[in-house]
């Protein structure tokens, strides 16, 4: 253990102000709380959003990803994300600035919080979603353009393409999915399930429609755990053998999979996928345990260590500056890279806090309106429902 861990943070915009600080807070009580010698957590603002453009005229200075650059290890509040031409999303800005391949959701139930599902105890996977390829790498034109005219002509001229269904009204978007790109996400789910004693990782894909791109996902995952890992096949199924018990990986088509979450999901544990499905998957997990306000994320690149703890719910501007926002999911961010950064038992202290706080019905407002017994329960404001999560670690 260091005697000091420097972590960058970005304030946020909108509720970011009054998530950051809860945040901060707890880590640093369960930091102190759980070693006799605790390491000193050194949080170093940095800017982005908002708050940079209003100090420094820019919305994401230089410096910051710099210093993220340099210092490997942020985590951020939401950050406003303009609409309109020419503007680029600031969270997009940074994974592609400094790679950050993985998307990374950890999806558990915290007993007591009100789920729309039967059984939301059963859901504990981790999510690794593709986070630089796909169909989201942005390249599409609009329907009529010059640029669709050109590539459609191409399609049909240079590569016998007939099966436009209306080529002079179609807009046209391209999925790159490499084998690079693909390995490597599905190599960091791996390591995660071996090193966390997970026995069952499931590649997600649409490969029955979409043979070469999201067929290619699932086949290169297959082949690379048969590479790197000595996967073997035993009774048609591919498992790689571990002194601690095997690990089976399998594969799902991604339709089934969202039925099969809300159907059987003790059958998942990781999970591995694409851009686009891993953004449904993520969110749809997210509804069965409780949603928005308390799903947490990371944004990592496993080979250069870099990564970007945050929120995962946008900047919440109908609620900002009224004291009822839910700062668990950006706590639960920072009891990520608690674990990320090896400080295991701070972040088991987290864990074990949220859960006593919320089992003993003390919530924010979001949660408290759900609730079906509201007998005994307490309704706090953001800054004391960060006090009681610090008292009860
Ligand atoms: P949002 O997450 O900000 O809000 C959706 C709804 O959920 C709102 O009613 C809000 O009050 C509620 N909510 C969100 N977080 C909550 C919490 N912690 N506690 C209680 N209630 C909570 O989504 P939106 O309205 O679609 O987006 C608003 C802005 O945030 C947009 O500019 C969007 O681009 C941006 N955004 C940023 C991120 C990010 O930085 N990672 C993510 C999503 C959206």
């Amino acid at each position: 253990m260091k005697s000091e861990y420097k972590i960058l943070y970005i304030e946020g915009d909108g509720v970011g102000c009054e998530i950051t600080p809860v945040m901060i807070s707890t880590l640093k009580a369960a930091v102190r709380k759980a070693y006799d010698n605790p390491p000193a957590l050194v949080f170093e603002e940095v800017l982005a959003g908002e708050k940079a453009e209003k100090l420094t005229g820019e919305s994401l200075p230089s410096v910051t990803l710099e210093k993220i650059k340099e210092s490997g290890i942020a985590i951020k509040g939401p950050l406003m994300t303009p609409v309109g031409k020419g503007k680029r999303s600031l969270n997009v800005a940074l994974r592609q600035e400094l790679d950050l391949y993985v998307c990374q959701r950890p999806v558990r139930y915290f007993n007591g919080v009100p789920s729309p599902v039967k059984h939301p105890e059963n859901v504990d996977m981790v999510v690794f979603r593709e986070n630089t390829e796909d169909i989201y790498a942005g390249i599409e034109w609009p329907a009529q353009s010059d640029e669709t005219e050109k590539v459609i002509r191409f399609l049909h001229d240079e590569m016998g393409v007939n099966k436009i269904r209306f080529p002079k009204t179609s807009a046209i978007g391209i999925k790159p999915v490499s084998r690079e790109g693909s390995r490597r996400l599905i190599k960091a789910a791996v390591d995660y399930a071996i090193e966390d004693g997970r026995k069952t990782v499931t590649l997600v894909h649409k490969g029955n429609i979409m043979k070469f791109t999201e067929g290619g996902f699932r086949s290169w995952g297959y082949e690379l755990v048969k590479d790197e890992y000595g996967a073997v096949e035993k009774d048609g199924k591919v498992y790689i053998p571990r002194p601690d018990g095997d690990i089976l990986v399998n594969d799902c088509i991604c339709d089934a999979f969202l039925q099969n979450i809300l159907l059987k999901p003790e059958a998942y544990s990781v999970v591995a996928t694409l851009n686009l499905n891993g953004d449904y998957v993520s969110d749809a997990l997210a509804a069965q345990v409780g949603g928005i306000g308390i799903s947490p994320g990371a944004n990592i690149n496993y080979e250069t260590g870099r990564a970007v703890f945050e929120a995962t719910h946008g900047v919440a501007p109908d609620i900002a500056g009224k004291d009822i926002v839910n700062p668990l999911s950006l706590v639960l961010s920072g009891e990520m890279l608690l674990r990320y950064i090896g400080l295991r038992e701070a972040a088991d202290l987290v864990i074990s806090a949220v859960e006593k706080t919320i089992a003993a019905k003390t919530v924010t407002r979001d949660l408290y309106n759900l609730l079906d017994d509201r007998s005994g329960a307490r309704c706090l404001g953001t800054k004391a429902f960060g006090e009681e999560l610090v008292r009860n670690l």
